[in-house]
């Protein structure tokens, strides 16, 4: 008997590469600089981590970024006074705020970001334009998972999707973006029944949960794509939500790492490339 043949990987440091590129030919194009900026609260390592990786390729794509940090203990009105003036900055184009803040509500800063900066997508007004069709910012994850399954020709008109994750982050704009693409679409959460049963008519499969390996072999249909969203920390390694053995049934298939996180950075970068464009009409 001959082993089934490995899935295809669904390669982020490839595709992200190309999209940096594309950025830069973008970027260099313009008349102006588009301005990023950050706002963070303390000294959380993984927050400042996260922002440097922004930074750098923020600096490699030729869009200007900044980092604004507040101390420690910053309450809700310092900081929303902050983003007020960001929102009024016409040299600002994205203002991206870390969060979790501790003592402050994030519905209340997301909701204060302008529409026309908020790069991660997460003001209500964007949600409601990317459910409604408009022209909204949407989040850097769901829009990096689309770019990879584009960039392999991952059909997704007619087809069963499966989101398996519904945070605001990622699993309802992803389940939006893959609707607008004609998929036919479900959301599985942590309340769904038999996920096996679900996930096994999946022909493109995104699990966006944060559980080590739940998605098993066993759960996934012969030949289709499935992407990992999920990130643990597990014995100083980062897991994903996919087990390994999936390689053997999936067609398509995320690294881990090296698949969805690249892409998220890049996709951050972009939203700011098109709020600058949208706000500057260039
Ligand atoms: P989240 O807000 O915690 O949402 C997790 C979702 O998973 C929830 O909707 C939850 O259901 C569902 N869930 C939990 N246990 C489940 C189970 N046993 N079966 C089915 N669904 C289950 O997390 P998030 O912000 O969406 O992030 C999800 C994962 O992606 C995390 O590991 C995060 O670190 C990672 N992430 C990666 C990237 C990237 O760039 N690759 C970006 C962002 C996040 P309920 O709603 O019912 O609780």
């Amino acid at each position: 008997m001959t082993a089934a043949p490995e899935a295809v990987r669904l390669d982020g440091k490839v595709v992200s590469a190309a999209a940096v590129a594309d950025l830069q030919a973008a970027v260099a194009g313009l008349a102006y600089r588009p301005q990023l900026v950050f706002v963070r609260v303390g000294e959380d390592p993984a927050s400042a981590y996260y922002v440097r990786s922004k930074e750098k390729l923020a600096a490699r794509v030729g869009v200007r970024s900044r980092t604004v940090v507040l101390p420690e203990g910053t309450g809700a009105e310092v900081l929303l006074a902050l983003v007020a003036e960001l929102n009024a900055d016409d040299d600002v184009d994205g203002i991206l705020v870390q969060l979790p803040v501790p003592g402050v509500d994030p519905a209340h800063v997301l909701a204060a970001i302008d529409p026309a900066k908020d790069v991660d997508g997460l003001n209500p007004v964007n949600v409601g334009r990317l459910w409604s069709g408009g022209d909204a910012l949407v989040p850097a994850t769901p829009l990096g998972v689309v770019a990879l399954l584009d960039h392999y020709a991952v059909p997704l008109a007619g087809r069963r999707a499966v989101v398996v994750g519904r945070s605001n982050l990622v699993g309802k704009p992803l389940a939006a973006l893959l609707l607008q693409r004609d998929a036919t679409v479900t959301i599985a959460h942590s309340r769904t029944r038999d996920l096996g049963a679900l996930t096994r008519e999946a022909d493109v499969l995104v699990a966006a949960v944060g559980r080590p390996r739940l998605i098993t072999p066993e759960m996934v249909k012969r030949g289709s794509a499935v992407l990992d969203v999920g990130l643990t920390r597990e014995d100083g390694a980062i897991v994903g939500d996919v087990d390994p053995g999936v390689a053997g049934v999936a067609g398509y298939l995320t690294p881990m790492p090296g698949g969805t996180g690249l892409m998220t950075v890049v996709m951050v970068i972009a939203n700011t490339l098109t709020a600058a464009r949208r706000r500057r009409g260039a």
